[in-house]
């Protein structure tokens, strides 16, 4: 039988378990005591009853309940990873994370729970880093979006015999698309289940939904939290978090002369937490011989090695704490955990589709986040919640009830050339949980037309069609087409610059070295381009490898990132092997001049022009569609070296606005080529169109012809489909 196979396969593994030393089987034994001892264990049974029973399943648990642990193991238990596909193939069972260090983390300990190499029967597939096993694997931790790419594959999902959609109640952008695809889904594949697991906020929605379909909860076990606010609003959030934790940890050491519990600090984004870590060791190191505290930093961008010391056991000598994003809210468990700091804030991008613009705001949580947070201090026995905010915060509508879907609030552009390359064709009518507003559905298919990826029906052409072949957003996908085109002709330095832009920044600016980094930035400089910068770095970086240097000293050298341009590299590999898979040519390219061309043949929606130069405040721009708005160049970026005489002109990759409206990554191209390559925007005289003609030796196209090739390239498609 099904069951039998696996039980088998099981026993296989033990006796090889038992040959490489006691050490190992103690181990497991512990493992196999902590999984029989969570709140999920108790109910396996029912839970897989349900699940049987029913084709879709909301599982509601507290956090630590074992919902994203153990329910991929009760299923492969129960036989769902030996239930043969049509091709003969073993299918598997698929767990969906909003957060790829989540999807990472959660594999690793499943691997250990079943005792086998991460990637081998468990492992786990983010972007650009697949720990799978072909014919191998049956557990498979991943992230949404890589889900959603595998719908595109292989619109039935023939692969897998159970999906389930972790954290529902994050709604992440890709949780609410993947919910209405599959809406559809399970009507086509009637044996696939479906379970969608969710703390208690959001619940019923999920529910009603997918028709009315059960829930099942797994019943909690939480000891009672006090609340504590504080009495006035704090001015500065990381210096009230730091005292607080020194408060907790000095107190009580002394009330109890042991760890009587670790603390967990919620937090906006990296820069605050890294501040706060560093000001708790400071306030340490000041006192004599102060009771022991690990400080430990958790965000979504840090080096996995790192995050691992986070789950390890409680000590009775040396307390922790923990300072994290609200990654710590449901995603991840921390155990041992008995006092919360919450800030209360949260780093929130809220798009703007009128300015094309996202603002990176801190902003308050919502009062289910507020609950959620402080619940996470009553997990394995009475703990205590400080609230660094006014109990009138709370009464005086300062916060939300639940927090925003992010797909109300972001850039939908991505998403709607995915459900587009999904046949859907009126976008309107697809089944949200949530609508996202109107200016937002009709702003980001305005922004696919531009991009010539949809033709003026609002149908996919073939340009977009082909843009889903790499995992990156929609324009940077078009800058890798383009730059494959003769007249360009610089595919292998773009895929570098692409590559450069997918990763956290590459240069690393420690405060108290401000200087001394800013000339070593300053180095790299291509004065017109913070791309061509990017692709400088990247090269020199290349460059010290292929001559065998250390790669990672010559970065700290230069005050670099080496993970991320490491990562860089990996990147820039698979897209590479993409790029070999469909043909496209990987061309070098010898002159920086068409680099800048093909930027600005994608970019030149996202255009400024200088309005003045100020010498204290340094250069204003003002945006093209929106000339009332004035712009900034970063601090950081290279075009403040110098280059202003020449930046009349310039786009940008991305415009965020954080304490101004800063556009990231900057460079400066000809007006002529707006003209040139814009032509659906920028349109002049017929006689100017002459002399450029004339001038320049491009033959400029209207805005007519540009129109009326959209068309050819959508009849280019059907013909090609039919
Ligand atoms: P849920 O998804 O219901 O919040 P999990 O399945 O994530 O619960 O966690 C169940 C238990 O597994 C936690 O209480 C924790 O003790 C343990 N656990 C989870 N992840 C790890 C890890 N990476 N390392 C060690 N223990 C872990
Ligand atoms: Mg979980």
């Amino acid at each position: 039988t099904a069951l039998g196979n696996v039980l088998q396969i099981k026993e296989e593994k033990e006796v090889s378990a038992t040959t490489s030393g006691a050490e190992e089987k103690v181990d497991k034994e512990l493992i196999q005591k902590q999984r029989k001892s969570l709140p999920a264990f108790a109910v396996r049974h029912e839970l897989l009853r349900t699940i049987a029973e029913n084709q879709v399943t909301v599982v509601i648990g507290e956090t630590g309940s074992g919902k994203t642990t153990q329910l991929t193991q009760f299923l492969l238990e129960d036989g769902f990873g030996s239930n043969l596909a049509k091709n003969g193939e073993r299918l598997m069972i698929g767990c969906t994370q909003p957060r790829r260090v989540a999807a990472m983390s959660v594999a690793k300990r499943v691997s250990e729970e079943y005792g086998c190499k991460l990637g081998e029967e468990v492992g786990y597939s983010i972007r650009f880093e697949d720990v799978t096993t072909k014919e191998k694997t049956i557990i498979k931790y991943m992230t949404e979006g890589v889900l959603l790419r595998e719908i595109l594959m292989d619109a039935n999902l023939e692969h897998y015999s159970c999906i389930i959609m972790d954290e529902a109640h994050e709604r992440s952008l890709s949780t609410d698309v993947l919910l209405g695809l599959f809406r559809n889904l399970i009507r086509r594949r009637k044996d696939l289940k479906l379970i969608i697991t969710s703390a208690t906020m959001n619940a019923e929605r999920f529910m009603n939904f997918f028709g009315d379909v059960p829930q099942f909860t797994i019943p909690g076990r939480t000891f009672p939290v006090d609340t504590l606010f504080s009495k006035s609003t704090c001015s500065d959030y990381v210096d009230a978090a730091v005292k607080q934790v020194m408060t907790i940890h000095l107190q009580n050491y002394s009330k109890y002369k042991r760890n009587d519990g670790d603390i967990l600090v919620f937090m906006t984004g990296q820069e605050d937490i890294e501040m706060t870590c560093e000001l708790v060791r400071e306030k340490l190191a000041l006192l004599d011989d102060p009771p022991p505290l690990d400080v430990y930093p958790i965000y979504s961008t840090m080096p996995a090695d790192l995050q691992r010391k986070i789950f390890d056991k409680p000590s009775e000598t040396r307390r922790k704490v923990v300072v994290a994003t609200n990654i710590a809210e449901t995603s991840l468990t921390v155990d041992g955990i008995k006092y919360v700091v919450d800030t209360g804030l949260v780093k929130l991008k809220v798009y703007n589709p009128k300015l094309g613009m996202d603002t990176l705001q801190v902003v308050p949580i919502s009062l289910a986040n507020a609950q959620q947070r402080s619940g996470r201090a009553g997990r394995t026995g009475p703990g205590l919640a400080y609230r660094l905010y006014t109990e009138r915060a709370i009464g005086e509508d300062l916060m939300y009830i639940q927090p925003i879907p992010e797909i109300q609030r972001t850039n939908l552009t991505n998403v709607m050339l995915l459900l587009k390359s999904l046949k859907v064709e009126d976008v309107t009518k697809f089944p949200f949980l949530d609508s996202p507003p109107t200016d937002l559905l009709s702003n980001s298919l305005y922004d696919l037309w531009i991009m010539e990826a949809l033709d003026n029906c609002g149908n996919l052409t073939s340009l977009g069609h082909n843009m889903m072949v790499f995992p990156i957003e929609a324009t940077l996908s078009k800058l890798i087409f383009l730059s494959c085109r003769p007249q360009f002709s610089c595919s292998s330095e773009i895929v570098t610059i692409v590559s450069m832009l997918s990763v956290p920044s590459v240069f690393f600016r420690p405060k108290e070295r401000a200087q001394e980094s800013d000339a070593a930035r300053e180095r790299f400089f291509v004065a017109e381009s913070d791309h061509l910068t990017l692709l400088n770095v990247y090269n020199q970086y290349e460059t010290q490898r292929s001559k065998g240097r250390k790669t990672a000293a010559w970065c700290s050298k230069n005050f670099l990132h080496h993970k991320s341009l490491s990562r860089a590299r990996d990147i820039r590999n698979q897209l590479i092997l993409i790029m070999k898979k469909n043909k496209l040519p990987i061309l070098k390219s010898t002159n920086n001049d068409t680099i800048r061309k093909c930027l600005c043949a994608v970019y030149f929606h996202q255009l400024a022009t200088l309005a003045k130069t100020d010498f204290n405040k340094g250069s204003v721009y003002t945006h093209l569609r929106q000339s009332y708005m004035n712009m900034h160049l970063h601090p950081t970026s290279a075009l403040n070296s110098g280059a202003e005489a020449m930046a009349s002109h310039v786009i940008y990759h991305e415009l965020i606005l954080t304490t101004k409206e800063y556009m990231s990554c900057v460079t400066v191209v000809d007006p002529v080529w707006l003209l040139e390559f814009g032509a659906i925007f920028f349109d002049t005289t017929p006689a100017v169109k002459q002399r450029i003609q004339e001038q320049y030796g491009v033959s400029l196209r209207s805005k007519e012809q540009v129109i009326k090739e959209l068309e050819r390239d959508s009849q280019a498609l059907l013909v090609e489909e039919a």
